[in-house]
């Protein structure tokens, strides 16, 4: 899909080549911290093959995430709207919510991201921001409404992408908004011009988490802030290489469906961050705030209006609610982590 570009401050480059997933094979075998932070290459083991089938298996992870999302949004849409992560809820809130309670938890993980980060003292100074996986725009019409921002939003899904840009128009939004395809890993925009760096739940898609968070930095303004808020796996503990196998064995039934390659903790990106020299980082567990989430979506699912659409709506969607349950066992066994990592890229 062409990309769209509307605010004219907001610089748009040719896609440049990759360049830095060249051990992708890697990445994406293991789900082990250690290797899904690695960016570093192995090419002097490489051969040509090895690269053709590196290179394939990253093409096939990113049509993969695109093709997920082309066939499932459209229903997300429908049930729940335009956010499409998590809501916040109040600790141990054992309330059976309405869905309008459930929208209101989402705009609320928005709001409580931001106040984490400590944007909303410092609204003033966010002129420019970017939505990296930004779904079908829910944060970043919400973010250029909320502080008069100008926000572009990328995402790999052509549907949701012309699907943003759509809503942004209804909402008489496009001079302030705009959505394109394009790859978190690769983002085509210059150095250093967003206030603002915002991924809300596409971080944990991404299958080399050293590249994802360089590419934050380096599209972050000086003093720019960057919010990075998704699934982790639990910290390990010192001394542990590894999760137990367990563990392990959850999170690849659950990254089968939902294309998530390389899950890490909320410590390894910390480490990331740290390694980078950024400031003022911080972090959080909010696997406790968002408990009641998933246990909804199910429950909606299993409406008679849910099912009906989710038959409707293919294969993906069917093995993406299949997949909801081992979810829930995930965070109740502690294994899944809902993080917020957030930092500022020095002056
Ligand atoms: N942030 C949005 C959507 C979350 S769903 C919201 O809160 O509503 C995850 C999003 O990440 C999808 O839009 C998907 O296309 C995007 N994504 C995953 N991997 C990506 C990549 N490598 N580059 C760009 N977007 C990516």
């Amino acid at each position: 899909m062409k990309a769209t570009l509307a605010p004219s401050s907001l610089i748009s480059l040719p896609r440049h080549k990759v360049s830095s997933l060249r051990s992708p094979s890697l990445l994406l075998q293991s789900q082990r911290p250690s290797s899904a932070l690695m960016t570093t290459t192995t090419a002097s083991r490489g051969s040509v093959a090895v690269t053709a089938a590196a290179t394939s298996s990253v093409e096939a992870l990113r049509e993969g995430i695109a093709e997920f999302y082309n066939e499932t949004s459209g229903l997300w849409e429908e049930i729940w709207g335009d956010h499409m992560h998590h809501g916040f809820y109040d600790p141990d809130s054992s309330v059976q919510l309405s869905d309008s309670g459930h929208r209101e938890a989402q705009i609320r993980m928005i709001e409580e991201s931001l106040r984490f980060a400590g944007v909303t003292e410092e609204e003033k100074k966010i002129k420019r921001v970017v939505d990296v996986g930004c779904g079908i725009g829910g944060s970043s019409r919400y973010i250029a409404s909320k502080f008069g921002a100008e926000c572009i939003g990328i995402t790999l899904s052509p549907v949701q992408a012309k699907r943003a840009n759509d809503l942004a128009a209804a909402q008489s939004l496009s001079h302030k908004v705009s959505f394109q395809v394009a790859d978190a890993l690769e983002q085509p925009f210059e150095d250093g011009i967003f206030d603002l760096v915002w991924s809300m739940e596409s971080g944990e898609h991404m299958p080399d988490k050293a590249k994802f968070v360089k590419e934050l930095v380096r599209v972050a303004a000086p003093g720019g802030r960057i919010i990075i808020v998704t699934w982790c796996h639990r910290n390990l503990s010192p001394g542990e290489e590894a999760l137990q196998p367990w563990e392990q064995n959850l999170l690849d039934r659950i990254c089968k469906t939902f294309y998530l390659p390389a899950w890490c903790s909320t410590s390894d990106y910390v480490d990331l961050l740290q390694s980078l020299s950024l400031q003022d980082i911080k972090c959080a567990d909010w696997s406790e705030n968002v408990a009641p989430f998933w246990p909804a979506v199910i429950r909606t699912a299993l409406t008679w209006r849910g099912l009906v659409s989710l038959l409707r709506s293919g294969m993906k969607s069917i093995k993406g609610a299949l997949t909801m349950p081992l979810m829930i066992e995930g965070y109740k066994k502690g294994v899944i982590k809902f993080g917020i990592i957030t930092c500022q890229k020095p002056l």
